[in-house]
């Protein structure tokens, strides 16, 4: 963030080049970015390396075979871009990890306090790893698929919400970066107890009926992608890259076993069952 501040919009001209020349080249040499940029070869070193002190950028290969994009690199564009257009003020602190992304809170134009998922396909990978320079090299394509990643949730997102259905307000996407409404709740499976935990699982399914109504399943769903509000005993169901429409070969067996996924905790965790009479009352005879 700070690093953001800092850097003129030269800097910012060679990340954009970086960005889309690493679909073209493993390492981009600094004389693609020079040509590309319009400026000499030593300013264009003299950026890179000022870049590659904020480590926005990686040189896999050592500096003389040139440059690449990684996700600090990455973000910065973004977010330069929904600054630029007005969406976004600023950014304040994370408020979630999951297995692919990072979420942080952030404020627009407007003053509503909001959520930023920045996707990460790939990024544990990145660390786990001793074999940096290889991950490095094909950075591109986790880098493209969380672009894609944030695009499909958005689609999800945009069927859903209008539709009624307890997900976030879709705001915004740019890159690998989704801007949603900030839902103030917790993730249920942090929750320890609830009042009435029946009507609480009869919400849960009542809004995946929808969502496949609507020509959504989830995919993914459990405990951790159902933010729950204490106050008001809502819930909301969050995290849908990875969705299918019902007519995929295999959603049925998807959707079951996100069902599977929330009936296990209910029982484990809240001791709650349902009977099959009102499971069927909530699902109806073909989807369950
Ligand atoms: P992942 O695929 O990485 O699990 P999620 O969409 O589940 O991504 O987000 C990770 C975590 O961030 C969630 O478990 C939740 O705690 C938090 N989070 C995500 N979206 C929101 C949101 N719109 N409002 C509040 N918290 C959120
Ligand atoms: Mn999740």
């Amino acid at each position: 963030m700070k690093a953001l501040r800092s850097l003129d919009d030269w800097h910012f001209e060679v990340l954009r080049v970086l960005e889309e020349k690493m679909r073209h080249y493993e390492t981009v040499p600094t004389d693609v970015v020079a040509r590309e940029t319009e400026a000499s070869k030593d300013l264009t070193l003299k950026r890179l390396s000022t870049l590659h002190r904020y480590g926005l950028v990686w040189a896999p290969r050592g500096r003389e075979r040139g440059f690449v994009l990684n996700y600090n690199g990455l973000d910065a564009i973004a977010l330069r871009s929904v600054v630029n257009r007005g969406i976004l003020v600023s950014i304040g602190g994370r408020i979630g990890a999951g297995k692919e992304s990072e979420v942080y809170e952030a404020v627009t134009a407007e003053e509503e306090r909001v959520a930023v998922k920045f996707y990460r396909m790939g990024s544990r990978s990145f660390k786990k790893y001793k074999r940096h320079r290889d991950i490095a090299l094909h950075s591109h394509l986790y880098m493209e698929a969380s672009r894609l990643a944030a695009k499909r949730e958005l689609e999800a997102l945009q069927i859903l919400y209008p539709r009624g259905i307890k997900v976030p307000r879709p705001i915004y996407r740019n890159r690998h970066l989704l801007v949603t409404e900030l839902i103030r709740g917790i993730e249920l499976a942090k929750v320890k107890a609830v009042d009435d935990p029946a009507l609480l699982l009869e919400k849960v399914l009542r809004n995946l009926v929808e969502a496949f109504r609507a020509g959504v399943v989830n995919c993914d769903l459990s405990a951790y992608n159902v933010i729950y509000l204490p106050e008001s005993g809502d819930v909301f169901l969050i995290d849908w890259p990875q969705w299918v429409s019902p007519d995929h070969a295999t959603a049925k067996f998807y959707l079951r076993r996100d069902i599977d996924n929330v009936l296990e905790f209910f029982e484990r965790r809240l001791h709650h069952r349902p009977n099959k009479d009102i499971m069927r009352e909530i699902l109806g005879e073909n989807v369950y």
